[in-house]
């Protein structure tokens, strides 16, 4: 793999030739946050930022989309939403949220749509520094080795550029003369110093290793009724995570014989009708039941099948969650802390 150094005024003139390439999608701010968006102005591209309000999953499976058009004669799939894109900015743990998202819709159910936008982005991932939400320490996903293109390491002064594919290779001979394949000894100091900075900045930090048993011995404790009669059902959780993944589908018909749609939408299983079947009967009618089901994928069976949590540490069910419930809170009330979380406080306000 190779490392280049590529000068911090230079950033901008590099995005500049690739955007011929493609579209470039990247960190901007909305109102106190950020989004991903297309970027008309280079100028708008926020390079320290936290975690964006909907994690890049958006681009490879968009909120809502036609799948195909149909009629009685058949039907035929509609791509029109893929287009070629650079995607700059990622995080680490949003790369690591789409390599999960990989494992399903590319290796156990190939999804044509998602693997249609996949091979037509690239990823140009960016180091970050946490903010109190950000765990991924814990999950082991601060650190990437493989599912970008190019990686940006920011050192003040310029960037280390890991090349991670070929096509991140075409990208750098695109602008040859931005980049410098000689690294001094103070440039490597300069990364090891960052990196051993970074590594104490944490201020969350999450034992993984004993949810799993914790979430099987802890599965009746009366904490998980206390978050259940407390959460909204609104399904932010769910939108807000870089793994979750379910979605619903829905026909759209028209009358005087216009083709019908088939509609894919995200969908989550805090929602009531998620486990709804023919006849309205609901296995999950107790919002607690639903909060177990998604905290027993993040925390227990993903471990249990791919060895590690489906969880990536990005914080955003931290800042999402109106009431609190998220990975940090029911995490702690698995240990047998007391919590400190508006969905414990409500719980002893009715108690009282
Ligand atoms: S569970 Fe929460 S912290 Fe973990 S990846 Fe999902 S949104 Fe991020
Ligand atoms: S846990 Fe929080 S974000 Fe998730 S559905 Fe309940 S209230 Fe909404």
């Amino acid at each position: 793999m190779r490392i280049l150094k590529l000068k911090k005024a230079d950033l901008y003139r590099f995005l500049e030739v690739i955007y011929k390439e493609a579209d470039i999608w990247a960190p901007q701010k909305k109102g106190d946050k950020f989004v991903f968006d297309r970027v008309d102005d280079f100028s708008k591209i926020e390079l320290q930022t936290t975690r964006t309000i909907i994690p890049p999953k958006k681009i490879m499976v968009p909120p809502m989309f036609n799948m195909f058009d149909f009629n009685e004669a058949g039907y035929k799939e509609d791509f029109s939403h893929i287009s070629k894109k650079i995607l700059f900015g990622i995080h680490p743990c949003d790369i690591h949220g789409l390599l999960t998202l990989d494992k399903l819709f590319i290796q156990e159910y190939p999804d044509p749509y998602y693997m249609g936008a996949r091979e037509k982005t690239l990823i140009l991932g960016l180091s970050c520094w946490p903010d109190e939400h950000c765990f991924c320490k814990s999950t082991r996903t601060n650190i990437i080795e493989e599912g970008y293109d190019l990686f940006f390491t920011d050192l003040d002064e310029f960037f280390l550029v890991w090349i991670g594919s070929s096509q991140g290779d075409d990208l750098v001979k695109l602008a040859p003369d931005k980049f410098d394949e000689n690294l001094s000894d103070k440039d490597i100091q300069a990364y090891i110093r960052w990196q051993n900075d970074k590594e104490k900045a944490f201020k969350t930090e999450i034992d993984f290793v004993t949810m799993p048993d914790l979430m099987e011995l802890k599965y009746k404790a009366p904490f998980w009724q206390e978050a259940g009669d407390a959460c909204l059902a609104c399904g932010s959780c769910s939108m807000v995570c870089p793994t979750c993944n379910c979605y619903n589908v829905a026909d759209k018909t028209f009358l005087g014989g216009k083709p019908g749609k088939r509609i894919r939408t995200w969908d989550s299983c805090t929602l009531p009708e998620y486990s709804e079947v023919a006849g309205g009967e609901n296995f999950r009618e107790d919002k607690s039941d639903r909060l177990k089901l998604w905290y027993t994928h993040k925390l227990q069976a993903y471990v249990s099948k791919y060895g590690k949590p489906s969880c990536v540490g990005c914080g955003r069910c931290i800042a999402t969650c109106p009431v609190g419930i998220n990975v940090k809170t029911i995490a702690r009330a698995l240990e047998g802390e007391e919590v400190d979380a508006f969905w414990k406080k409500m719980s002893r306000e009715v108690t009282k």
